[in-house]
Parts: C-alpha cells; structure tokens; sequence
C-alpha cells in the first residue's frame, strides 16, 4: 500500500446493506479530506440480489478484485426468499472469511454515551470489551461437508494449533493496545467448553503457552455456558474475549443486545494480510427501503478500518481520522440522535448529517 493512500473494495449487497453502505461513504469523503488521506473506493457487485439476476452470488472478479484491495468494507449480504440450489444462504461474507484467511472476527461491544444499555445497573455504561471470535475453523468448518443421511446427521468442529495460536497471539497483541490506550492492566480470557471436549482442552492448553508470552498482560478462561450468564450479570468485567466460531457467533448478538442492538455493533474481520469491516447486522428485510436503518454500525466498521489501515503502514492520518470518526458518532447519539432501532425517529440520512457536522469539533 501507498503510505497516505490506500484502495477500497465496497461489498454494499443487499436491503440495508446498501442504505448503510451509501451513509458511510458519505462520511467518509469529508473525513478523508479533513485529514488529506486517500481514499479511492470501487464498489463491486455481490450478493443475494446479484444471484438472483445471475446465478452468481460472489462473481470471481469481485473476489479478485477484494483480494487486491488494501481493504474491504462490507454493507449485508442475505435474502429471504433467495437461496443456493441446497437451501443455503447467501453469504459471500463467509466466503471472504475463509479464502482471506481472516480468522480473527473482532467485535467491539462499547456502551455508546446516550444510547440505552440493557441492563439497568449503572456500571453497564461502563461496558467495553471486545470478543475475539474465531472465523475460519471451530464449526464452522463443517460448512457445506457436513453428513447428512436419512437418519442422521453430522457436523464436526475442528480445532487448528495454528490458527489457535494466531488467535491467541492476536488477542494478547489488542489487550496490549487497549490497556496502553484505556490505562489500565490488559485481560484475555478464553471463553470454551473445556471440561467436556478435548478439542477445547487443546485450544485451551495452545492459548496457555502463547498467553506465557505475555507476562504483562492477565490470561484466564471461561466456560461458554458461564460466560453467558455473566455477559449479563456483569459485562463490565471483561476485556478481550478470544472464542471458538460458532460460540462467537451466538455469543456476538447477545453482546449487540446489551449495547443497543445490531444498529451500534461494528465488527472487522482480520487475517495476516487482509481484512473485511462489516456492521454485525444482516440485510434487516422488515426495514429496508425505508430509510431509517441506522448505520452507526457500520460508521465503527469504517473506523476500526481506517485504524487497522494506519497499523499496517498507511499513516497517522489515518489512525486521526478514525478516531475522529469514532469520536464522531459517540458526540452525535450523546447529543441525543436517536435511531428507530432504539426508539427514536432519525433515519439514515439524520444520522448522516449530525456525524458529519461533528467531524473535526
Ligand atoms: P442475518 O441472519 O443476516 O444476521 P437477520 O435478519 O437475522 O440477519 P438482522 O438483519 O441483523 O438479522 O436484524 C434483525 C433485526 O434488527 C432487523 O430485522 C431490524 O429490525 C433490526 N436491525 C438490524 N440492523 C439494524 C440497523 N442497522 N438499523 C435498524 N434496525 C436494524
């Protein structure tokens, strides 16, 4: 990548996806002229509806075209109603997982000042941890091989030393990041199934030895049933939370749920050498076309994506305009935007207006 700019594959597809999508490159084109960084954007075509006109969910050259760009950002992608031949989804978003490599799913869960938490404890508006959920094996590996015969059928999830460790490594190297940022100790804790399967008794012994790597950072580890149970009694007590694929999904939207919902949940997908920015929403068919999907999700999506993009060389501007952009949405709700999904009656375009008038107070 040029240092000061940098190309971007837009993956917008499908219902809101593209209403979220449209938003966030509205935003981005004042930020990026704020802070004289390049942004060069190429939008390529992808998803139920492009399969539904041509028998293609994810057409090679978008795939190439992805490949080659410094970054992707994702709108949604899914349609009801419009399925493989074998009563799949459409989901070229876990294609990109799995041919990129990008095996580390990262959510940022954030209480976001003004908008309502779940929970009525106070301490819950003190919320922020990240789950780290593993996006290329665990379950999910099963996809699309599983066994399935007249009387049963069989998925099996698998466990890598590599990626566990890369996994690992990862989490330890974001705790470091946060606890210099947040100025405070760092925390990953494993959260697994350890005391019934062995896979988990092997992530769980691979994450120890890398976690002996970083001495300054705290490690510890944590069932999935009790993690769940604790997300909700007392959320405010984690930090960094690496995971198995299919736990990380679940365990994803409940987190959402805690913070406001889908609408304010950002999410990055991050390998070695690429990465897919995506809000954790889907397409949301109820309200699409109506201009009120909220697209605060995906303005994170874009400034954990300007942030990776100056971690991998890009330049400090890019890291300036993704806080800036992160500031942004936080000053703009704290004021008292307020979307549908949390009750308010701003639409997309309000949202759009109140972030960019915040740019650069
Ligand atoms: P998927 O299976 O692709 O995750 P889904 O239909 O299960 O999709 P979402 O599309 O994520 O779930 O959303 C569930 C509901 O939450 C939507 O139907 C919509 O009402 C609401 N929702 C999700 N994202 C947003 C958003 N950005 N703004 C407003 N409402 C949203």
């Amino acid at each position: 990548m040029a240092a000061n700019s940098v190309r971007i594959a837009v993956l917008p597809g499908d219902g809101i996806g593209t209403e979220v999508t449209e938003a966030t490159l509205e935003v981005l084109e004042p930020l990026a002229r704020r802070h004289g960084i390049g942004l060069s954007t190429e939008t390529l075509p992808a998803g139920a509806f492009h399969y539904q006109a041509t028998g293609e969910a994810f057409p090679e050259s978008s795939f190439r075209a992805a490949e080659a760009a410094d970054a992707i950002l994702l709108g949604a992608m899914g349609w009801p109603g419009i399925r493989q031949a074998d009563g799949t989804e459409i989901a070229p978003q876990l294609d990109l997982r799995f041919r990129l490599g990008l095996y580390a799913g990262v959510r940022p869960v954030r209480a976001i000042p003004g908008v309502p938490v779940a929970l009525a404890d106070p301490r819950a508006q003190r919320i922020d941890f990240v789950l780290v959920r593993e996006s290329t094996e665990g379950l999910f590996h099963s996809r699309g091989i599983g066994l399935v015969t007249e009387d049963l059928a069989e998925e099996t999830l698998r466990i890598t030393r590599a990626t566990t460790e890369k996994l690992s490594r990862f989490s330890f190297r974001l705790a470091e990041r946060r606890a210099a940022r947040l100025g405070r100790a760092g925390r990953v804790t494993l959260v697994d199934k350890a005391n019934v399967f062995r896979a988990f008794a092997f992530m769980r012994a691979v994450f120890d030895g890398v976690a002996a790597e970083f001495p300054a950072v705290e490690s510890g580890h944590h069932y999935v049933d009790a993690m769940a149970l604790d997300l909700v009694r007392r959320p405010w007590a984690f930090d960094v939370l690496p995971t198995e694929n299919m736990f990380g999904d679940i365990l994803s939207d409940l987190a959402a749920g805690l913070v406001g919902g889908m609408g304010f949940s950002p999410s990055a997908d991050i390998g070695d050498e690429h990465a897919v920015f995506q809000p954790a929403h889907g397409t949301a068919p109820d309200i699409a076309g109506q201009g009120i999907a909220n697209p605060a999700a995906m303005l994170l999506s874009a400034a954990m994506m300007l942030d990776w993009l100056a971690s991998r060389g890009a330049g400090q501007g890019f890291a300036d305009a993704g806080a800036e952009l992160e500031g942004a949405v936080d000053a703009a709700f704290a004021a008292g935007l307020r979307t549908a999904d949390i009750g308010g009656g701003d639409g997309t375009a309000a949202v759009v207006r109140a972030v960019t008038e915040r740019l650069g107070r």
